[in-house]
This record gives structure tokens, sequence and C-alpha cells, in this order.
């Protein structure tokens, strides 16, 4: 048989497409190997995506120009999933394989290994086939000198190739900067308490089968303490497990948890690293090495493998879903993941999404409950304050101001939880009528009172804020609505002597200034939290014995049909930060709705009646998980525009099986001054929709668009506004 002589390429470019070249005879090459080859007048970095291919008839095609390592950057589990999750997101394979690789490698610099590596033997004997006689005679030099470096094998004739191949047959191991035991000497886990060991011993018993668990334990029930647990007992200690988290800035507790026990074998996956610290930990786990990872959304995409357990804390967080470009949900490309490495998946939430709640009902993923909270903590009550005809001081109501006065005089802490941050969400003449609006998006702009800011949340429009009324210059000008800043100028008002500590995006901009916030919390000291979502997020605040909610109605008539959904998981994540110590803690929820069945039931305290009642009700509304959903997006200078592309897509959408809404304006119909249609599409079905999205994403790479017009297809999209 010949040699192949063309291999299909993909580009970090977003086209739909592989480019074809010839492949010189010296090269070797394997798919998901990084290569350079020409493009017009430049030299791009490609990945190898099939070899072999028919060359497409009279096209002359250019050659590839080199190989940048002997092996695949992306080996086959991770580029396989890759393909998946380009096909199901209808995104561009050379975007969806260009995100596995960091930042240096995606512009064709080395993949610097460390010079020193040295190798020792993992068996006693290699087992490989009988005209592996490199590979072999690999085997028997570092056999016989352990602690080899890399260089000195590949001085007497053996390729970094052969060495790697060994290393992933398990046959050796890299042992100079192998990842050792804990840093601190081996801390006791606390006993399990008799609810953890039931959970405990529910969890999956196989580490090389696929298998799918929800753990849904209350807040502060102690799912961490379960999955250090599971880790520990389960893992090997060759092998790799993932960690995703939402966020790893918010909750350095948890960090710190994982490093006690496992030193440090946790590695970090984040936005905030650098390029250098990207490329070192994306080697080693390309290297094999038994790292426990812990990252948010994008390390599920890196390219581990000895990858034997997958565990996604707080599922339910929205954050999971990237909001663009390659719209991939990090929690459901880990359940996809797990089937393929043969794994378990442990998915765990106090406030599991319906998605994953529906999974377990119907039996695809194993139910753990987990709900007692650990150590002596008592779970919160909970109690609706109707404030609709209360006099409020700047949103706070009498009996909230007690209940803070009563927490602060036990030399306790409260947390006051205001979805907004800012001063007020609206400025508004009381003569006039006159809203400010941001002169790009269809919203209002936000009062920032500490720098005196108009500023919009949706673009980054910001003007200087006028005391008058810039339409009839009356002084009757003022903030309506509740905000951050408004609410901490209200409580050091009334609290002069306690401090106040506000955590929004704005107060916690500066690198470092979360952590200092969190370590003050963290002392205990008596004081009033003020925040956003920020909050809400899986702190463990022993001290916070009281939580006030200013607002909870912003979900409960949203178009949005996640809106109920996110509002209860907010609400009940939030309402988790009380009572976390050996003291018991309250939530007060000011509502204008005391009556609406969500509020009663979440004061029952009960997410799983909460979940099969809103399950019930997207049940009827078939609506997901009922059904697969995705959303094609357009945005235009003009809505007309918008609309027509979308009314041109809706007939080729059109077929049995397929429901269609839409084109409508979105929500917000011009951001940034673009104006946003969106076409919604929903179906039965999953494959006949990708077939349809398939087809459309075809159609439209080919049109003939006005050049400002741009589209997307959002499947499972997390907001349909
Ligand atoms: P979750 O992740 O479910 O919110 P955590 O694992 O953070 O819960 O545990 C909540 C708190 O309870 C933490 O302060 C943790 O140290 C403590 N905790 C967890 N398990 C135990 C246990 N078995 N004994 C004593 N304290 C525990
Ligand atoms: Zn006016
Ligand atoms: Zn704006």
């Amino acid at each position: 048989m010949t040699r192949p002589a063309i291999a299909r390429i993909a580009l970090n470019r977003p086209l739909r497409r592989l480019f074809d070249y010839l492949i010189p005879d010296s090269l070797e090459l394997a798919p998901g190997q990084r290569v350079t080859v020409p493009f017009g007048r430049q030299t791009l970095t490609g990945l190898v995506v099939e070899i072999g291919v028919e060359p497409p008839p009279g096209v002359n095609l250019k050659a590839i120009k080199g190989t940048l390592e002997a092996w695949p950057a992306l080996p086959d589990n991770t580029f396989n999933l890759l393909t998946w999750a380009s096909d199901y997101y209808q995104h561009p394979l050379g975007e969806c394989l260009f995100t596995a690789l960091p930042p240096a490698l995606r512009r064709g610099r080395p993949a610097q290994e460390k010079a020193d590596e040295s190798w020792h033997p993992a068996a006693t004997e290699a087992v490989l086939p009988a005209n592996a006689h490199r590979q072999v005679d690999l085997f028997n030099a570092i056999k016989e000198s352990p602690g080899i470096s890399s260089s000195a094998l590949v001085k007497s004739g053996f390729s970094r190739a052969q060495i790697r191949n060994l290393q992933q047959k398990d046959l050796i191991t890299e042992g100079a900067k192998a990842i050792t035991a804990p840093a601190t000497k081996d801390l006791p886990a606390p006993t399990l308490s008799a609810a953890q060991q039931a959970a405990s011993a529910q969890m999956p018993e196989h580490t090389h089968e696929f298998s799918a668990t929800l753990l849904y334990g209350i807040t502060g029930s102690g799912k961490t303490e379960l999955y250090l647990h599971y880790l520990k007992t389960h893992l090997n200690a060759n092998e790799q497990a993932l960690v995703l988290v939402p966020e790893i800035n918010l909750t350095p507790q948890t960090l710190a948890r994982f490093r006690r026990y496992f030193g440090n074998r946790i590695q970090v996956w984040h936005s905030a690293l650098n390029d250098g610290e990207r490329l070192s930990t994306w080697l080693k786990i390309r290297n094999g090495e038994p790292v426990i990872l812990i990252g948010t959304r994008s390390a599920v995409l890196l390219p581990f493998s000895h990858l034997r357990t997958i565990i996604v804390d707080e599922e339910h967080d929205s954050s999971y879903k990237q909001g663009e470009g390659f719209r991939y949900s990090g929690r459901d490309v880990a359940v996809y993941r797990a089937h393929l490495n043969r794994c378990p998946v442990i998915l765990g939430s106090a406030t599991p999404s319906l998605e994953s709640w529906h999974n377990a009902q119907q039996g695809k993923y194993q139910l753990i409950r987990l709900e007692e909270r650990a150590g002596n903590a008592k779970p919160p009550q909970l109690e609706l304050l109707d404030i609709r005809s209360r006099p409020l001081e700047a949103g706070l109501s009498r009996p909230t101001l007690n209940s803070i006065k009563e927490t602060l005089a036990r030399g306790e802490q409260a947390l006051v939880f205001v979805n907004r941050r800012g001063f007020a969400p609206v400025m508004m003449c009381f003569d006039c009528g006159h809203l400010e609006e941001c002169p790009r998006c269809d919203t209002r702009l936000t009062y920032h009172r500490r720098d005196h800011a108009m500023r919009c949340h949706h673009c980054d429009f910001q003007m200087a804020a006028s005391h008058t009324c810039p339409k009839c210059q009356s002084e009757n000008y003022k903030p309506v609505g509740q905000g951050t800043e408004r609410t901490e100028d209200t409580l050091a008002e009334q609290f002069p002597d306690t401090p106040i500590v506000r955590v929004d995006r704005d107060s916690t901009q500066r690198k470092g200034s979360i952590q200092a916030i969190l370590k003050r919390v963290n002392t205990g000291e008596s004081c009033i939290l003020v925040g956003t979502q920020m909050l809400a997020k899986g702190h463990d605040f022993p001290n916070v014995t009281l939580v006030c909610v200013v607002n909870a109605d912003g979900g409960l008539f949203s178009v949005d049909f996640r809106a109920p959904e996110q509002m209860i998981q907010t609400l009940l994540q939030v309402s988790g930060r009380a009572g976390r110590g050996d003291k018991p803690g309250k939530v007060l929820i000011q509502t204008c709705h005391s009556d609406h069945p969500l509020l009663t039931n979440l004061c029952r305290g009960n997410y799983a009646a909460i979940a099969d009642q809103l399950l019930a009700e997207r049940e009827t509304g078939t609506l997901p998980p009922y059904r697969a959903m995705a959303i094609v997006r357009a945005e235009a200078d003009t809505m007309q525009n918008s609309l027509q592309l979308l009314d041109t897509l809706k007939p080729m959408a059109q077929s049995p099986g397929i429901e269609i809404w839409g084109p409508l304006p979105a929500v917000i119909a011009r951001k940034a001054d673009r104006h946003r249609a969106q076409l919604i599409l929903c179906s039965d079905s999953r494959g006949h929709l990708n077939r349809v999205l398939t087809q459309l994403c075809q159609y439209l790479d080919q049109a003939r668009l006005p050049s400002s017009t741009r589209w997307v297809v959002d499947v499972d999209p997390q907001e349909t506004g």
C-alpha cells in the first residue's frame, strides 16, 4: 500500500470547513497532531483531522510545512470529544479543537518539555507486541537506569514519541517532578456523619465504567467532604481526576481543602492563569501526570489521558454554559466525556438543574440524596415578609432591620442580598416622567453613586450623572429602586458602628480584593455583608446567621422560561449561607407576592418538591428538558435585516417534528446599537433538530449577507430572552 499523501487540516478559523494539504514524504502524521501549513501568504498552525483522504480532482494542493511535535497534541479521546461537541453545538470544528490547546500552542509555540524529565519503570516486565523491538529496548534501558532523563534517552537514539508511548501504556512513570503525596502530613479527614456515610456507600464503585450520579445534597450537607472522601478512596495514585467548579476565585476555601488532602497533586485551571501557567498545566495533563484538576468550564476539554473521575460541583450553575463563540455546556460535555472515557461523573448540587433532576427521575442518573447538614448545623428557617403595605427604608422593612440589629447584638454576621449592583437601577424625573436610557441599548441606565456615573450593564456605555432632569431640568429627578450601593448606604446610616462589606463586581474589580474580603468575613467579626449573586455561591461563612433578601420577585413574571428555576436556585443558594456553623440560621425574604406557590414552597425548604412542580410545568409547555431546543439568533444594523434573515430560514427549518417560534425581536431588541432577533426551534428528536440546524448553517455559510449581519446557533440555550 502506498502512503496516504493527503491530510485534512483544521485551522483556528470560524469556518465550517477543513483544508486539504499534501503530506511531504518524510512526515509521519497522526490525527490531533499540530502542523504548520501555508495559508495565503501566511503560515498557520493547524491540527490534523484525517489522513489519506482522496484528493479533489484537478486541484493543486500545497504541502504541509512540518510538524510541531512528533505526538498528537490532542489524543484520541479528547479529539473525539471535540468532534462530537462541534457537531452537537454546530460550531466549526477548527475553533472547537483549538479551544483545547493553551494559547501558546494555538500560536504555534513549541510544547516545551521540561528538560529534566526522568523515567522509572512502572512494571516488572514489558508486555509489548513481539515486533516492538525499539520499545522493548527503551523499556529495558529505563529499567537498567531508573531515573534516566529524557535527553539521555534521546541521545541514545530513542524518540520522545517512543517514551510517551510507553508512558501511555503505563509501563514507565515520570519521576523527578512526579506529583507527590500531600504537602501537609496526612490530615485526618473528618469522620463522615451517618448521612454522609449512607451517601458515600451509594457512590459509584467502578472507576472503569461509565455512570452518572446526581448528588442532591442540601447546602452545607458536606458534599465537598464527600468528593474528597470519594477521590481519596477510589482514585489510584497514577490516575487523573477533574473537578469542575463554576468559579474558582470565589471559593479559595474549597481549593484550600483539596490542597490539604492532595497537596501538589491539585492543579487549577481558570481564566486568570497566564499563558505560561496554562502551558505548564496543560503539559502535565497531556503527559498523563496524576493531576486532580480543579477548573472552570474549559477544563473539561483538556487532553487528559488517565481521567478516571469527573465531579461537577454546583452543576446547576448557568456559568457552565459558554455565552459566546463555542456555546458549549461544561456540565453536559463532562457527562459525554465520562461516557467516552468509561468513568463515573458525579454532578453535585443543593438545587439541581431541571435537566439533571429529570435525568434522575428517568433513571438515567443515579440519585443520591443528602438532606441533613453536616456537623452540628441545622437547615435555616425561611420566612416570607410581605412588603406590599409596609414602609421601607430604601428597600428594607422594619422587621428586616430589627432582625439585623438582633443578629449584630449577638456578635454574629448578617448577609443582605440585592440582585443589582450600583446605587439604583433607574433615574426618573417625577415631574415629566423621563427615564434615563442607554443611547445604544433598549435598557435603562443604572446610577452608580460612588463615581457619580450612569452606566449601561449591557454595553460599555457610561456618562456623568446629572442632578437635574436632562429633559425638563426639574430637580425632582431621583433614583428609583435598589442597588447594592444604596443598601450599603442605608445600612451604614442605620448601623454606624458596624463594618459593612459590599461584594459585587464593582467592589471586587481589583485583583485579590475578593480574597481580602472573604478573609475578613472569615475572622467571624460581627459585620453586615451586602452583595449580589457573588455572595450566593458556595461560600462557607460559619458566623453568618441571618440572610435577608431585599426583593425576591425578579424571576416570578419573566418571559424567560428558565427564570423561575434560576430565581429559586439563587434564593436557596443564598439562604444556604445562613447557619452553617453551630448557630441556627434564619432567612427573611421580602416579597410583594407572599402567596405565590413557588415562594411558599421555597419556605418549606423542599427543593425536590419545587423541582417536581417546575418540571410538571415544563412538561405541560413541552419545554426543555422534555424537548430539545435551539435558537438561531441574528443581529444587524436594522431590525428589518435581522428579521428578514430569520424569515428566510424559517421555511427551510419547517419539517414534521420541528416546532418553530418566531422570528421575534429579542427582549432587549437593541444592544450596543445592534438589532437582535431570534428564531426558536424545538423538537422531540434531538437528532432531527441537529440535522435541520446543520442545513441552516450550511445555507448561512454560503448566503450573501449584508456585511454587518451576524448569526449564531445556540443549542440548549440558557437564555431565551
Ligand atoms: P457543601 O459542599 O454541601 O455545601 P461542605 O462540604 O462545604 O458542604 O460542608 C459544610 C461545612 O460542614 C464545612 O464547614 C465542612 O467543613 C463541615 N463538614 C462537612 N462534613 C463534616 C463532618 N463529617 N463532620 C464535621 N464537619 C463537617
Ligand atoms: Zn423631567
Ligand atoms: Zn447600553
